[in-house]
């Protein structure tokens, strides 16, 4: 174990990644571009090492050192969105997960096959043609926290929104009226349990701020709402409902497993959901890695206190599951 060391990609939540890394006992390492070596060198009391690279672009060269180095890659967020999907999928370091997941999280119209197959609610999808008859939010393809998404009340008004849009791949979804929650959770195929371990909601700009201006005052100055997110919140939300959310993680699971064969969903994802006034639970999408809104919770979560007697962050279980593996001798089963 002290050969390996845990590596991501410096943003998102590589700061609790490898800070779970190091009080798991492995050694760690941060790539990051030159504007973010002073925040990740700053933490030298965890972090072990950090790897400068001018661009993301050239990251395949540094493979080959990673390998030599017996690095593990732990995927957050930022993956997609820096190295591209079919780079990620080519990547020949040793990657925590299921690659196969990546097609699945990535393509809208699988994701909710998936949804479906799992028998979760999720809010109606506009096909190209469909009579717009609703509100309904416009997103682009990948992860991207939000950005460039916007909103049309009715087909007139997406009619028009549409010819300025730029996003190649977009779907067109219902805008669920309700509250947004990001429900966490892990699941540890060696112990075949799935462990709830936090909740958040986002903080979005603009539409968080929108609230705040009265309507009357809000005439005029057309303001579009916007929704790209800038932070997290912690939440803890009724007992009732985690029950019900529990459920629905078990469910997406067993489903993955028959969809992306045999490991299917494992280690930590995210169930990014709309709960509505008359508390039905929409899910607007699933993450299937470690989620943002997990860094409220670098110490811990009122969840994970329930399961563990010590500070338990999703980037710490991550570390804990890969040590657990070695220790099964099964280190193969939960790396790509
Ligand atoms: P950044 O390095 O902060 O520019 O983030 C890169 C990508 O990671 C963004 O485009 C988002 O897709 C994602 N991301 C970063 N932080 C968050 C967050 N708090 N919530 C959701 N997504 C995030
Ligand atoms: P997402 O990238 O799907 O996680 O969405 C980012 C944000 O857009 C969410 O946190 C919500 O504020 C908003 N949003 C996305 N989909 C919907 C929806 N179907 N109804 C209402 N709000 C949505």
């Amino acid at each position: 174990m002290r050969n390996l060391t845990i590596a991501t990609l410096g943003s998102h939540s590589a700061l609790q990644i490898l800070k779970g890394a190091k009080d798991e006992g492995f050694k760690n390492l941060v790539i990051c571009t030159p504007e973010r070596l002073s925040l990740y060198r700053s933490y030298d009391n965890f972090i072990d090492e950090v790897i400068e690279i001018d661009s993301w672009k050239n990251f395949p060269k540094l493979e080959k050192e990673l390998v030599k180095k017996n690095c593990i890659i732990i995927p957050h967020g930022s993956f997609v969105a820096y190295l591209g999907l079919e780079e990620n999928k080519k990547m020949k370091v040793p990657y925590f997960g299921n690659k196969q997941v990546l097609d699945w999280e990535e393509d809208r119209k699988m994701q909710r096959y998936w949804m479906e197959e799992a028998k979760i609610k999720v809010p109606r999808q506009f096909k190209k043609g469909d009579k717009i008859n609703r509100p309904v939010i416009v997103k682009s393809y990948g992860a991207a926290g939000g950005k460039g998404y916007f909103m049309a009340r009715n087909q007139k008004e997406f009619d028009k929104k549409i010819q300025t849009y730029t996003a190649k791949r977009f779907m067109v979804q219902e805008y669920i009226i309700g509250v947004p929650i990001y429900f966490h959770f892990f699941f540890s195929p060696l112990t075949n349990k799935m462990e709830f371990m936090s909740v958040d909601k986002r903080y979005e700009t603009n539409v968080d701020s929108l609230g705040r201006i009265p309507a009357l005052s809000q005439r005029g100055l057309k303001i579009e709402p916007t929704f790209e997110v800038v932070g997290n919140i912690p939440l803890t939300v009724r007992e009732s409902m985690l029950a019900e959310v529990m459920n629905m993680s078990d469910r997406v699971v067993t489903v993955s497993q028959k969809l992306m064969p045999p490991k299917g969903l494992f280690g930590p994802f995210c169930l990014e959901a709309i709960i509505t006034s008359s508390e039905e639970i929409y899910v607007i999408e699933i993450s299937a890695r470690i989620v943002a809104g997990t860094n409220c919770f670098i110490n811990g979560s009122p969840y994970t206190y329930l399961l563990y007697d010590e500070p338990m962050s999703t980037g710490r279980r991550i570390a804990r599951e890969i040590k657990l593996a070695i220790q099964k001798n099964k280190l193969n089963s939960i790396l790509d």
